[in-house]
């Protein structure tokens, strides 16, 4: 890997372009494209994610909430949220009387993620205090030191600015809280590697033109997932943030990584 590459991998607010999947744009840009690829796919999204993982990212999720160390009474916060499922499995730790809420910056995205928590009757009087917000990762508007937990799944690769947004989320987390942070990863297998290239490549794009109408958005979800840094080089990130004692639970074949960040 070049320097210029590592700088940026590490520091991409510095870095002159940000990458949209394989291409290279303006970072002032970046976060409008990002955008309409949610908006896009906000109403199939949850059905795509089944279609193309097989369901596994239920379980990934499942075991990302299970670290969270969250107790009946704690507030929990969940970050590009989109349509809640770490927030809905926290709503479930920490009720009767703490509370959730489930940010996104995306308004399709947040509305999706709203219907699914009274769907699942995780409302404001069975569930503690359920709250949602649209905010920035990058400029979380909540005070400091405010959540035992706060979560960041598939959604850090989407920021355009990944080490504010790591700073935003250390800002808000308490002191003895955690940061769980779920993201794709390449994987640890050679042969794994090898198909899910194929996969990725020859399927995904296409199960997104045929179920969600729209190819390009799956062709930037696998590209992203190509530029996104890799796993040391994320807890590098996370430590710069303030993150102490970081730990990396690879899932899948290391196709999905748990980082979890401790605030002291
Ligand atoms: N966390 C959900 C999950 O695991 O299913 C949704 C993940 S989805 C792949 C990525 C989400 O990140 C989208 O809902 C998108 O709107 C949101 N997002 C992208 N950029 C963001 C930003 N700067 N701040 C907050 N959310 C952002």
């Amino acid at each position: 890997m070049s320097a210029h590459t590592e700088q940026q991998q590490a520091d991409p607010q510095r870095a002159q372009t940000a990458d949209f999947g394989y291409q290279a744009v303006d970072p002032s840009e970046k976060a409008g494209l990002v955008g309409d690829v949610f908006r896009s796919v906000a109403g199939r999204y949850d059905l795509m994610n089944d279609l193309m993982s097989f369901g596994a990212h239920r379980l990934w999720k499942r075991f990302a909430a299970s670290q969270s160390a969250l107790r009946p009474g704690d507030m929990a916060l969940d970050v590009a949220g989109g349509s809640g499922d770490m927030a809905r499995h926290f709503a479930r730790q920490v009720r009767p009387d703490g509370g959730v809420v489930l940010t996104d910056i995306n308004a399709a995205m947040l509305a999706e993620g709203r219907n699914k928590m009274i769907d699942a009757g995780l409302v404001g009087n069975t569930a503690g205090n359920i709250g949602y917000a649209l905010t920035d990762a990058e400029k979380l508007c909540f005070a400091d030191d405010c959540f035992h937990c706060v979560s960041i799944a598939f959604g850090l690769r989407n920021v355009t600015h990944r080490q504010e947004a790591l700073a935003s989320l250390y800002r808000v987390t308490r002191p003895g809280g955690r940061l769980l942070l779920l993201e794709f990863a390449r994987p640890l297998i050679p042969l794994l590697e090898k198909a899910y290239d194929w996969y990725s490549f020859g399927v995904i794009p296409k199960l997104g033109k045929r179920v969600a109408e729209d190819e390009e958005s799956y062709r930037y979800l696998v590209e992203s997932i190509r530029r996104y840094p890799d796993r040391q080089t994320v807890r590098g990130m996370m430590n710069r943030a303030g993150f102490e004692d970081i730990k990396i639970h690879n899932l899948s074949g290391g196709i999905v990584t748990l980082h979890i960040g401790f605030k002291y």
